[in-house]
């Protein structure tokens, strides 16, 4: 078994990094040992398992195609039954796995485990079903290279899987619970989602925190999805800081022991994202625009190097525009775009006053070292100007896997391989 306290201790305190050590997060499917009667099952997402007088308690249960190996993991650990399942929140990576729980409990012809979750939990598994198709598809540009080396969090049919099962109880603030003679307080905060639980373990002294810390930058901008919510975020780590635990247990990346260790984590992240608000909000009152905050607004490098908020997942210019979409409206204070003409007419109109769209592809290839941004810009303007040219696809393709190489975030990654993939594939159509 791995000593997984051991190393995340040595990271954070700064006697090796991830050169040294690997990744923070890892699929492996291996459990280890944290503490007496406390397990992690390292996934994607972790299982959190706790030993009680009745029974297992779970913190979440993998991703659809991880559940079985999870379940394996635990069952090679201890045999007792599942007697409840909690969600630290509603995401497929973390409830998609449930069906394999179920089934162990049919195969060993016991009780089927209770699912314990946020009242908002089933209101997000509507919203998937509602917007199944768009869910389907903006996964596959932000996961696309987890289904290229094999690990799947969907299962192919729908987003949702049919075998996740709905929280037989569900809660709105708090809830104490007593499971096998052990206390659990749950408690709601929004922070990645609005239906979050983190919990607070007082026999073991241990926070188990669901998605509030997850080793990168905190998800709290992500392009393609609803909205997150950074003061709250902040606040919940502040909170957390506070509880005093000695044990720290996220549903990513490492676990973290240590009192002081544990609360100067999450102020670091509680910080980032409180300047990210202040700065961010300031500049609204001022009247500023969109662009000009989103431009203006930086995070100390120096902070994006610690190695639990490395910009590697989501990245701060995301969060300052969820911070603006949060508590603005969708129009960004430049008048052209309030009821714009359609992108194909200005890319017409441009690429006239250029002489040729291929005059806006070839600048743009031209910038794509000095200025990845305006490349991007220009070799878009060339193919909506003229979409069925091949050779403007091909610099297309170019420019956008060049920028996506530049990129550190996986979310800016994925979209914009996903542009070079869709040009490339315009090619194979010849
Ligand atoms: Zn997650």
């Amino acid at each position: 078994m791995a000593d997984l306290l051991a190393l995340s201790t040595s990271v954070i305190d700064g006697h090796a990094s991830e050169k040294d050590v690997g990744p923070m997060n890892r699929i492996n499917f291996r459990l280890s040992e944290i503490a007496a009667g406390i397990a992690m099952v390292e996934a994607f997402s972790h299982c959190i398992v706790f030993e009680t007088d009745d029974g297992l308690v779970a913190f979440d249960t993998s991703g659809v195609n991880g559940g079985t190996k999870v379940v394996e993991a635990i069952r090679h650990w201890r045999k007792d039954r599942f007697n409840s399942l909690i969600y630290t929140h509603g995401h497929l990576d973390h409830v998609g796995g449930c069906g394999a729980f179920m089934k162990d409990a049919v195969d060993n012809g016991g009780e089927r485990p209770r699912v314990i979750g946020h009242e908002n939990v089933p209101k997000r598994f509507d919203r998937y079903i509602f917007t199944d198709g768009y869910n389907v598809s903006i996964n596959q540009r932000q996961f696309g290279q987890f289904s290229r080396r094999g690990y799947e969090i969907q299962d192919g049919s729908s987003f949702l899987p049919q075998s996740t099962a709905r929280p037989d109880v569900t809660y709105q603030q708090t809830l104490d619970l007593n499971i096998g003679g052990m206390e659990i307080a749950l408690k709601h905060a929004r922070g990645e989602t609005d239906d979050h639980t983190w919990a607070w373990i007082p026999e073991h002294k241990a926070i188990c925190a669901g998605d509030f810390f997850i080793w990168c930058f905190p998800n709290a901008g992500n392009p393609q999805k609803v909205q997150r919510y950074p003061v709250e975020w902040a606040a919940a780590m502040r909170n957390m800081a506070a509880q005093g635990a000695e044990l720290f247990l996220p549903a990513h990346g490492l676990p973290i022991e240590g009192k002081d260790r544990i609360a100067g984590v999450l102020s670091d992240v509680a910080d980032s994202l409180e300047f990210l608000v202040k700065e961010t909000i300031g500049r609204m009152n001022d009247g500023a625009r969109l662009d000009e905050i989103v431009h203006e607004v930086q995070l100390d490098p120096l902070v994006l190097e610690k190695p639990y908020l490395r910009p590697i997942y989501d990245e701060p210019e995301f969060v300052i525009r969820n911070i603006w979409r949060m508590y603005g409206g969708w129009y960004d204070g430049n008048p052209s775009r309030l009821k714009p003409a359609p992108d194909a007419s200005l890319a017409a109109e441009l690429a006239a006053l250029a002489e040729g769209a291929s005059k806006l592809a070839e600048r743009g290839h031209e910038l794509m070292d000095s200025d990845p941004r305006l490349a991007c810009h220009l070799v878009e303007l060339a193919v909506q100007a003229e979409p069925d040219n091949q050779e403007l696809h091909e610099i297309r393709a170019a420019v956008y896997q060049h920028r996506r190489g530049l990129e550190s975030s996986l979310m800016a990654k994925g979209i914009f391989g996903a542009a070079a993939n869709e040009s490339k594939d315009k090619l194979g159509d010849a």
